[in-house]
């Protein structure tokens, strides 16, 4: 079934207010936008825009939400499939997932095609163990590169993926015509962290006390997604203590769950510890 793999977002509703901090970012795939909005203006003046761009950084640091605010700021559909998906699947079926998800995608131009872990299915060829395995991986790999020389940007797919792992990349997938446009997307910094937990404390009830400046000088490292959990954590454990408002000592203590969470799952990792 398809729509496992990959569906048109009806949630194209994302925008830039919803991704905090991450301004360079945001000022690069704003161009991707405009073009999104009227590929023919942009065509008109014979100026080429990148097919691909590439997404960089580390795990939960925003990379998919901006891609979806892209779509969203455009009022463009969003198709989106991960690498790690392709891997599962049996030979000759990712090389004909790739040919639909592009045939799909042509016939909803102006659009967007999304793979989120892109190095699963992208990384450098002929380098595996398991011949079988990653016959069927090269092979997908080589249909999304025929599917990307296949099309001209001014047809109106933009092709964005993500990775934390630009390394490991078949430079293949980096030439100019295919993802020739990296964006950073890194963890936070002390104003950026604060951004995002305006961002996630929105639309929540704060007691007096809380102060977001305090709770990101209390997470450095964090990322996105481990602020996002905060703050639904502190929401919680105050609904659990019967208060109205969330107070600084939920964040508090959301926080420290939070970090209690991070290091067992680095202990998964890194089972040496
Ligand atoms: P992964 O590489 O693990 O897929 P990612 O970089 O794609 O991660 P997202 O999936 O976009 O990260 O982020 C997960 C969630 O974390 C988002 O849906 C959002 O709630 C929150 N988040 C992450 N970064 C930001 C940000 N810069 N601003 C606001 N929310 C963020």
């Amino acid at each position: 079934n398809k729509a496992e793999l990959y569906e048109e977002d009806d949630d194209t509703k994302v925008t830039f207010a919803d991704v905090a901090g991450l301004n360079e970012a945001k000022e690069e795939v704003m161009e991707v936008v405009d073009f999104l909005k009227d590929p023919k203006r942009f065509t008109k003046l014979g100026g080429k825009l990148p097919k691909g761009v590439l997404l960089v950084g580390p795990p939960g640091t925003g990379k998919t939400l901006l891609a979806k605010a892209v779509a969203g700021e455009a009022g463009a559909p969003f198709f989106s499939i991960s690498g790690s998906d392709f891997v599962e699947m049996f030979v000759g079926v990712g090389a004909a997932r790739v040919r639909d998800l592009f045939k799909q995608a042509k016939e909803k131009a102006p659009c967007i095609i999304f793979i989120d872990e892109i190095d699963a299915v992208g990384r450098s060829r002929g380098k595996g163990m398991m011949m079988g395995i990653n016959d069927e991986r090269e092979n997908t790999l080589n249909q999304l590169l025929v599917e990307m020389d296949g099309f001209a940007t001014d047809k109106g797919v933009i092709m964005m993926a993500a990775t934390n792992r630009p390394d490991v990349l078949d430079s293949a997938l980096l030439r100019p015509g295919r993802f020739d446009r990296q964006v950073m997307v890194d963890k936070p910094d002390l104003n950026g962290r604060i951004e995002i937990f305006k961002v996630h404390t929105k639309n929540i009830p704060l007691g007096k006390d809380v102060d977001l400046k305090v709770l990101s000088s209390q997470t450095p490292g964090f990322a996105g997604a481990d602020i996002a959990n905060i703050a639904n954590e502190a929401a919680l454990l105050a609904s659990r203590r019967g208060k109205e408002a969330v107070e600084m000592i939920d964040f508090q203590d959301a926080i420290e769950r939070v970090i209690a969470g991070l290091e067992k799952k680095n202990k998964v990792i890194n089972p040496k510890e």
